[in-house]
């Protein structure tokens, strides 16, 4: 373990989890990587006001509104979601952790979200925490699921257990990105699957890395209150503004 430690440690000594450049105070001592001071310049966190929903920024235009306009328009499955980042400024660093083997990307944008929305789950007192799973074929490929590295994170973190063979995707969905809101909802039926007999679970977290129009997390989140589980929340490392309506942020886990 210690060795593993100290090679992992040799190859991404603590980089930015956005421009991948390596800190310094990560090769000398044992601090973790941080935002770098020239990234957390472009770097938005989500603040008030936010959809009370999705947690979607709602923007100056926000005023008094509680939901994002989309969330007005569409009944979401989950009880409620939180995200630390608007897409926009940590987007390099998403694309690097999915599909550049940025893993260590993961930890310094789990303890993001730890120390925005540790009182948040706190107060949601989630049983367990759950990745939205990646087909297993996609998951071989790739070699790992980002998502579940977040949600292994902040499992350490939260002290909450990560609960991750609980549900599969059974349908290996083309990209979301691809598709317009009518094609994204048709690829994802049935596409997720409970793969426990039984399920002892009230309420738990779901974890991703990327919130959109939440049709994934919905979906995750239909499958698991099949399966009798009451309620679900939603945790998203980062999320788009209301103001940029239909903009292609690139896609829910997939
Ligand atoms: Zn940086
Ligand atoms: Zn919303």
């Amino acid at each position: 373990m210690k060795t593993i430690k100290f090679l992992t440690k040799l190859l991404f000594p603590g980089a930015c989890p956005i421009c991948g450049e390596v800190q310094e105070q990560c090769v000398t001592g044992e601090d973790a990587a941080r935002i770098c001071p020239s990234c957390e310049k472009m770097v938005r966190r989500v603040a008030q006001p936010f959809c009370l929903k999705c947690g979607k920024p709602l923007g100056r235009s926000g005023g008094r509104r509680e939901y994002c306009s989309d969330c007005v328009r569409k009944k979401h499955l989950f009880v409620q979601g939180r995200a630390v980042f608007v897409y926009a400024g940590v987007a390099r660093g998403m694309y690097r952790m999915k599909y550049g083997n940025r893993r260590d990307f993961a930890v310094t944008f789990a303890r993001e979200a730890y120390e925005a929305l540790g009182d948040w789950i706190r107060y949601v007192q989630p049983q367990a925490l759950i990745p939205v799973p990646l087909h297993p074929a996609r998951r071989r490929k790739r070699g790992y699921n980002q998502a579940e590295l977040l949600a292994r994170e902040l499992s350490k973190l939260t002290g909450i257990p990560m609960e991750r063979g609980l549900v599969k995707r059974r349908i290996n969905t083309s990209p979301q990105k691809e598709l317009n809101v009518a094609e994204r909802k048709n690829n994802l039926k049935n596409a997720f699957q409970i793969s426990k007999n039984s399920v002892h679970l009230i309420k738990v977290l779901l974890i991703d890395d990327i919130y959109t129009t939440g049709s994934t997390v919905d979906a995750v989140a239909k499958t698991l209150m099949l399966a009798g589980i009451e309620k679900v929340y939603v945790l998203c490392i980062c999320i788009g503004g209301d103001d940029q309506g239909g903009f292609n942020y690139g896609s829910e886990n997939l």
